[in-house]
């Protein structure tokens, strides 16, 4: 059996492990205790994803894809395992320290986009920079970087009630991206989105994963999960499936024979 460094005889974390792996994950059980009962949401979860990877993660309402993408976001934390974000230990960290790591290291998405209302492209894409000692002006230039990235360069003064929902996505993909996370973390991005936008969200994220960013997502849908590299499949708790994709299509291509909102 391959020795894995992160763990000695007594089974306890201590050395960091391989730099490679962005997330490491051993063992990673969590409860939930509402009054009375305990709801064992994860049931030994153990991965490594490593730099470059682009994951989904599939699996039936109830199974733990959220419980994890919260643990792995570091929005909460595991009530027993461990958890290597880039070769720190996560579970070491309280909560102030949680949540300096999750703005300097983490993008999240999540599926009801999360935009303020009365704020604009580009003053939402900005916000996550305001917790960091960057300066204005190049506050200001991150974020219009960030827009232009997602295609949304000539909407910056716009308000979420002047955009769709997939251009909503779009400003919350930048404002994701606007501290240079190591990963992105995307849970059911999109759900409340019609075919043609899902693919064209799917096209960002390619672009983006194609520059090396490590993207994690969760969806519903196996069309969807194709378009990553690699489909985990979680049941009750436990990661059941693990398997590479074959003959990825590009998100790109598939675009060219759907037809637009026009036709
Ligand atoms: P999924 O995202 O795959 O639908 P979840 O991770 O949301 O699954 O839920 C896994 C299990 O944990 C479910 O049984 C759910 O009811 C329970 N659960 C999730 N979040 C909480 C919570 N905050 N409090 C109590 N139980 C929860
Ligand atoms: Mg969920």
């Amino acid at each position: 059996m391959e020795t894995n460094p992160a763990i000695n005889e007594t089974g306890a974390a201590h050395a960091p492990p391989a730099a490679s792996a962005v997330i490491r994950v051993e063992d990673a059980h969590k409860y939930y205790e509402l009054g009375e009962t305990r709801v064992h949401a994860l049931r030994g979860v153990s991965i490594a994803v490593h730099r470059g990877e682009f994951v989904a993660i599939m699996g039936a309402s109830g199974s733990g894809k959220s419980t994890f993408m919260n643990i792995l976001g570091c929005l909460d934390i595991l009530s027993s395992g461990s958890y290597f974000l880039e070769g720190t230990d996560v579970c070491e960290h309280d909560k102030k320290a949680l949540a300096m790591i999750r703005n300097q290291k983490i993008g999240f998405v999540f599926q009801g986009f999360n935009l303020l209302a009365r704020t604009t492209a580009l003053e939402n894409t900005e916000l996550p920079t305001l917790y960091t000692r960057i300066d204005k002006a190049e506050r200001r230039k991150r974020a219009a970087d960030a827009l232009a990235m997602v295609g949304l360069a000539e909407r910056s003064e716009h308000f979420p009630s002047q955009m769709s929902g997939g251009q909503q996505q779009r400003v919350a993909i930048a404002r994701a991206l606007v501290n240079r996370p190591s990963i992105l973390l995307a849970d059911e991005p999109t759900g409340n989105l019609d075919s043609r936008t899902s693919v064209e969200i799917m096209d960002i994220f390619q672009n983006l994963n194609d520059k090396g960013l490590t993207i994690v997502l969760v969806t519903h849908e196996l069309d969807i999960a194709q378009f990553a590299k690699r489909v985990l499949v979680f049941r009750d708790g436990k990661i059941r499936k693990d398997d590479p994709v074959v003959g990825r299509p590009r998100a790109r291509e598939v675009l060219m024979t759907l037809p637009t909102l026009e036709d």
